[in-house]
């Protein structure tokens, strides 16, 4: 592990002694690994400057250490970021429990990843995440009550995420064409899963009119059938004559093979890490293509969370997730008024933020669970 400097260690949860690992990470306030048993898992606390640091546990299959905890490192930083631009007072963190291919016990594994989190005394607070479910997150509450996500709380959160979104691509059409108004506007929507289903609804009730695209045919094809959408092959949905082109599936799919097809004037979806690297923020930038930063426009899954770990009614989180839409068009007037990537608007406005509490010295929120 040549970027990082550790200190191996012992911590205590209950009565158990856990190996842990301590990585020594510039910027991170802590980032530490364990090794229980079969499990071995990794946490990383980006920062708690706005409260206890919250960010889901991915289970995963990595080739090495070094690349769990590069995503780790990456991940946990853009919960940082997301929960400052989403206004709610959490800090970013994350963890990764590496998968392997040989067969395990489930509860087992993810009790040991709950001695670990509690370690963490509350800082760290995880949740479901690619690879996990609210089931595991019981096994992990078993250790700790620093968990969310758990079965019959908050729910499922891709309805409030479809909602943000939505308000997004307002924002967005705000911006770009002076209206909120999306009534007869083309959307090319990639994927109709959990967030592209509500989505479609959410627009089809706006007037605006569909194209869809889904690996999985039964998916489009209840798209098509509840809301009037004309489905395309999944390769074809880049280069569909539309007005918004919306991705919700993937990651990574703004790149040098997919830009040069586009014929969309805004990007506006659900799905995390669509550029696949900055410099395609700045190519889109540069064509003059107004890009809805993603990490903004799918707060409205975190502001879900918030109901099961504040407390929050239906209405305080359905007012915070339509803040997304004045978020969104004060990023688009610094990225307009200093001519920069929207992309990089939104690092500045949620960089703002986390200053801007340092210097207020607003204490740190403490959880209390029951
Ligand atoms: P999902 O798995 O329910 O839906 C994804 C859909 O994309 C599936 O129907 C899948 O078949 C489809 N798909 C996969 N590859 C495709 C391709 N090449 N072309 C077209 N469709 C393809 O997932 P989801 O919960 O709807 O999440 C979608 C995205 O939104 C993910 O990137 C996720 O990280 C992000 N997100 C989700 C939430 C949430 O509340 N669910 C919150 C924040 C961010």
């Amino acid at each position: 592990m040549n970027l990082l400097r550790c200190s191996e260690g012992f911590g205590e949860s209950g009565d158990r002694t856990l190996q842990i690992t301590e990585l020594k990470i510039d910027n991170y306030e802590r980032a530490a690994s364990c090794v229980d048993g079969e499990y071995h898992g990794f946490v990383a606390i980006h920062s708690t400057a706005l409260g206890p640091a919250i960010g889901g546990t991915r289970f995963w299959h990595y080739e090495n250490d070094e690349a769990a905890i590069k995503d780790l490192l990456r991940l946990a930083r853009g919960m940082t970021y997301k929960n400052a631009l989403a206004g709610i007072p959490f800090g970013g963190g994350k963890s990764i429990i590496k998968r392997h291919d040989q067969p395990f016990d489930r509860e087992q594994l993810f009790r040991a990843h709950g001695r670990f989190v509690e370690t963490f005394g509350g800082r760290y607070i995880t949740a479901e995440d690619v690879g996990t479910s609210p089931a595991d997150m019981e096994f992990v509450r078993m250790e700790t009550n620093h968990v969310a996500g758990l079965l019959g709380k908050s729910g499922d959160p891709s309805p409030v995420t479809a909602r943000g979104v939505f308000r997004a691509l307002q924002a967005a059409a705000r911006h770009r064409w002076g209206t909120d108004d999306v009534a007869g506007r083309t959307v090319a929507l990639q994927g109709c899963g959990h967030v592209g289903y509500y989505l479609a609804s959410n627009l089809h009730q706006a007037g605006a009119r569909l194209i869809a695209s889904d690996v999985d045919a039964e998916k489009v094809e209840r798209v098509v059938r509840e809301f009037d959408a004309v489905a395309v092959a999944p390769e074809e949905i880049y280069g569909s004559a539309a007005d918004i082109f919306s991705p919700c599936a993937l990651g990574g799919i703004i790149n040098d093979q997919t830009i040069p097809q586009l014929k969309v004037e805004v990007i506006a979806g659900g799905a995390n890490n669509q550029l696949l690297e900055m410099r395609h923020g700045d190519d889109l930038h540069r064509l003059g293509l107004l890009y809805v930063p993603d990490y903004a426009a799918n707060a409205g899954g975190v502001i879900n969370g918030c109901r099961e770990l504040l407390g929050w009614e239906a209405p305080q989180s359905a007012a915070k997730v339509d803040e997304i839409y004045d978020t969104l068009l004060d990023i688009f007037r610094v990225a307009e008024r200093e001519d920069i990537p929207t992309y990089k608007a939104a690092d500045r406005l949620a960089e703002r933020r986390l200053v801007g509490t340092h210097a207020s010295g607003v204490p740190l929120l403490t959880l209390t669970f029951i």
